[in-house]
């Protein structure tokens, strides 16, 4: 399945897994793939690692193993920074050995004394995908507050605009805290005509020190009432943990009473978070539209 024809059809429920790292990814994959296919969501995303970290090998791998042995609909991450066109070809043609439609399209971080590479920016990798690989459905990253690197929303908002014209076939968002960002966003992207479907990305926090890094890595601002929960946890990690699965549960909530065209769950393979937020989805009627 293609992630925009579904997004056409209904509203979709998906969830970001993470190649696990040890000897055995894809075993560890499977066994979490098993519990994630009892949600049956509408698409698994596997992140990509570049730098050599050996992640970006199992991308392709886990994405193939939750597809071919459980049916998964699956959309592997690819970056460009730094990459070469043939690197970027031999990746393409190992998803399509692996009969995967679906890749979301990236620059991913510079990092300091990188090679150049071919790709500047994201567009550049979905003009290129979308031109020597015409059949697949090509996602790209948005972000509700605009990029951090991006000095200002509306700036971002063009080059979101630029990713769109260049052929990406669905968005998937940077996790937020803030529902009213989303409004925001949605504002500024129908004023720029931009009807790219979007599935907003939702993130649990898990500990003060995991949401201090998203902030300074993300620019995700953390709103008062997020504060208070983390203070009321306080430093008992069950209860940070249960904190943080309830406020992204009530996220999905207001985001699918917004009538939002997907919802993406950042689960953090840990299928107990990607469960309460189908839970939660299937409880507001969500899954049923
Ligand atoms: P781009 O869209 O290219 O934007 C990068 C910066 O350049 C932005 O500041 C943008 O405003 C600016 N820009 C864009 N076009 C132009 C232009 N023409 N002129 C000037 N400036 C321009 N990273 C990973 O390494 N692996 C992953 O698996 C991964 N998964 C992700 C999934 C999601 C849903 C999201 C939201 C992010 C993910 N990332 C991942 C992080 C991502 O790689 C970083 O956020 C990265 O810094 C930007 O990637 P991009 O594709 O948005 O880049």
């Amino acid at each position: 399945m293609r992630i925009h024809e579904a997004l056409a059809n209904k509203q979709t429920f998906s969830v970001e897994v993470f190649p696990p790292k040890g000897d055995l990814p894809v075993e560890q994959a499977l066994s979490m793939g098993r519990e994630l296919a009892q949600l049956s969501p509408d698409f698994v995303s596997v992140t990509y690692s570049a730098g050599g970290s050996g992640n970006s090998e199992n991308t392709v791998r886990v994405a193939s193993a939750l597809r071919r042995e459980l049916g998964l609909t699956t959309c592997a991450h690819l970056t460009c920074a730094g990459t070469t066109v043939d690197q970027i070809d031999a990746f393409l043609a190992q998803l399509k050995e692996a009969g995967i439609h679906n890749v979301l399209a990236l620059r991913g971080d510079r990092a300091p004394g990188q090679a150049k590479g071919d790709f500047a920016y994201a567009s550049d990798l979905i003009r290129h995908i979308k031109e020597v690989s015409p059949g697949m459905s090509v996602g790209a990253a948005c972000y509700f507050e605009g990029h951090v690197e991006c000095e200002d929303f509306a700036t971002s908002i063009e080059h979101l605009k630029m990713k769109c014209d260049a052929g990406a076939d669905f968005l998937v968002s940077q996790l937020f805290f803030d529902n009213d960002l989303f409004l925001r966003f949605r504002e500024a992207a129908d004023r720029a005509r931009i009807k790219t479907p979007v599935c907003c990305g939702v993130m649990p926090f898990t500990s003060v020190k995991q949401i201090q890094r998203m902030a300074f890595t993300c620019g995700a601002t953390i709103p008062a009432r997020v504060i208070k929960r983390l203070v009321a946890a306080g430093d008992d990690p069950a209860a940070m943990r249960e904190a943080g699965v309830r406020y992204a549960c009530e996220q999905l909530v207001g985001l699918a009473a917004e009538g939002v065209d997907g919802c993406h769950v950042y689960a953090m393979n840990r299928p107990d978070v990607a469960r309460a937020a189908y839970d939660t989805l299937a409880g507001c009627g969500y899954l049923a539209r």
